[in-house]
């Protein structure tokens, strides 16, 4: 059940979180946070400086040699606790994560709140498996081992269309191996970012481990990218913005995380189960309002189902239940923003020069005309080069388009720059299972599209990125290893010496 709360009350003294204490912005300039299902401000707070986040990263810095000489049991304890607490503060999450994002409460409080949590729980555990991979006897006289080590000061930039998730994804391994973060939600949506951090101090998780600025990307994320006490730059979102903070990033040299855009193709094979390919396609397109990284985007459907497919998918659509996030009956809440909404509803116009518009296609009028809806749109019709097929709309709408060989369906599949998630649907493991290798993702589903796990990688092939979430995978990301190579002979003269000293070794 959510629990309402007063937002204003709950951060008035601001929505910078520094070395456990939450703190105004000092940019001077005003940021609101929206309830896009009615338009309505209902938070503003001052935007981050970049003294902010020089304030915060040397809060962090000053955390990092007592956190990551903790112990991995030490730290451990701290994320089961860290998990304990944010369960207990479900109710209050959900509500926030609803109101800012414009999310059903359905999927709030089924999918945001209780994923992060997992993830929290497995973290728990996953600090205590932390290890080098060997020690050994690798040359006569030499016993090498091998250290795995935090990096330091992470830098992480986040989106918002799972806030909450998001923070998750990106502080929980990070400090599980001993990093300490300083985490830049978007501008539009950081209370349970803030929440999350509340969440960790209450655990007992030191301060500065965990530090939120909440600024704008132009100013607070570049800065947080190009800061040179900042070991590790770690960013979900967009492509293009994914582009410029890796320059930013590497100019310094720093250990780069990129988890950016999707359009993930859902190919039908002519053999599939019609009904799950039709309510997977529904719900894979429909989830978060479309604004999901991972969504069904792209329908591609064997000549024989085709049509059978698009007059499914229409019908269900009709069925999709549009309304206020906090009704439990909701389906589909408004997408995140008006400007969202409109930048949906400006590929769909666009689409019409090209293509058809088979439902869907406008904004609810009525009650519902004040919010960021948009109803659940199908097109058909449109060419593999076109920018509906091509581009990430991140909104309610999915393209449905024909294809004939097997060949064709996974060539079209790969034929986008993204790489990030693909589902393969047929009642033949051959055809799965050669989809599976072949296309080229960091997530294939099989007859199904969309759930994710903490035990499993979550990351991008091609332009989605690179580094993964979630799961032991990521902790490749988030330590390096060190070789120490320790000398067993106590001999002052060496072997090897030789090289240099000859006959007089
Ligand atoms: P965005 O790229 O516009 O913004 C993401 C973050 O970057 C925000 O915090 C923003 O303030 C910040 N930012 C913007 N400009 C910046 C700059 N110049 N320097 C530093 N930081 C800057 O993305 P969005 O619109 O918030 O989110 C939607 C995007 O996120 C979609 O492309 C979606 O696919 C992607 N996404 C990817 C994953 C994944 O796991 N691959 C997960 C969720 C979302």
């Amino acid at each position: 059940m959510v629990q309402r709360f007063d937002v204003h009350e709950r951060f008035a003294e601001g929505a910078q979180y520094l070395a456990g204490e939450l703190r105004d912005g000092s940019s001077g300039r005003s940021q609101q946070v929206v309830d896009p299902a009615t338009g309505e401000q209902v938070f503003s707070y001052r935007l981050a400086s970049t003294a902010d986040v020089d304030t915060a990263v040397r809060a962090a810095a000053d955390a990092f040699p007592g956190w990551a000489g903790a112990t991995p049991g030490e730290r451990s304890n701290a994320l089961h606790r860290f998990a304990a607490v944010l369960g207990e503060r479900a109710g209050e999450l959900a509500y926030a994560e609803s109101l800012q994002c414009g999310k059903p409460v359905k999927l709030s409080e089924e999918f945001d709140v209780p994923g992060s949590v997992d993830n929290a729980a497995f973290f728990a555990g996953a600090a205590r498996h932390l290890e080098g991979r060997s020690a050994g006897e690798y040359s006569p006289g030499h016993t090498s081992v091998v250290r795995r080590e935090p990096i330091g000061v992470v830098g992480s930039i986040a989106p918002w269309n799972y806030p909450l998730q998001m923070a998750a994804w990106k502080v929980l391994p990070a400090i599980a191996a001993g990093n300490t973060i300083v985490l830049k939600p978007a501008e539009i949506t950081p209370l349970t970012s803030l929440m999350f951090a509340q969440a960790a101090t209450e655990a007992g998780i030191p301060d500065g481990v965990l530090n939120i600025v909440s600024g704008a990307g132009r100013e607070a994320g570049e800065h947080l990218a190009a800061h040179p006490d900042v070991a590790m730059t770690s960013f979900t979102g967009s492509t293009a913005v994914g582009k410029r903070v890796a320059e930013i990033a590497t100019s310094t040299v720093k250990r780069l995380h990129l988890e950016l855009g999707g359009k993930a193709p859902f190919v039908v094979f002519d053999d599939a189960d019609l009904e799950a390919a039709v309510h997977g396609a529904v719900a894979g397109a429909l989830i978060n309002s479309g604004q999901d990284c991972t969504a069904a985007t792209r329908a591609y459907v064997q000549r024989p189902l085709y049509d059978a497919f698009v007059s499914g998918v229409a019908d269900l659509m009709a069925t999709v239940r549009l309304g206020d996030p906090f009704d439990p009956a909701t389906d589909l809440g408004p997408l995140v923003s008006h400007t969202q909404r409109d930048r949906v509803a400006g590929f769909v116009e666009r689409a019409r020069s090209y293509a058809t518009v088979v439902t869907g296609g406008e904004a609810p009028q009525g009650d519902l005309a004040k919010g960021a809806y948009y109803r659940p749109t199908l097109i058909t019709g449109a060419a593999q080069d076109s920018e509906a097929v091509q581009q990430e709309i991140f909104g309610p709408v999915l393209v449905v388009l024909p294809f004939d060989s097997d060949d064709e369906g996974i060539a079209l599949a790969n034929d986008t720059p993204y790489g990030l998630a693909a589902s393969a649907w047929s009642r033949d493991v051959y055809r799965t299972g050669r989809a599976s290798r072949e296309i080229k993702a960091g997530c294939v589903w099989v007859n199904d599209h969309i759930p994710i796990l903490s035990e499993m990688p979550h990351g991008g092939y091609k332009a989605s990125g690179f580094g993964k979430d979630m799961s032991a995978y990521s902790f490749e990301d988030y330590t390096q290893v060190k070789h120490v190579m320790y000398d067993n002979t106590g001999a002052a003269r060496k072997d090897w010496h030789r090289t240099v000293f000859g006959d007089r070794a």
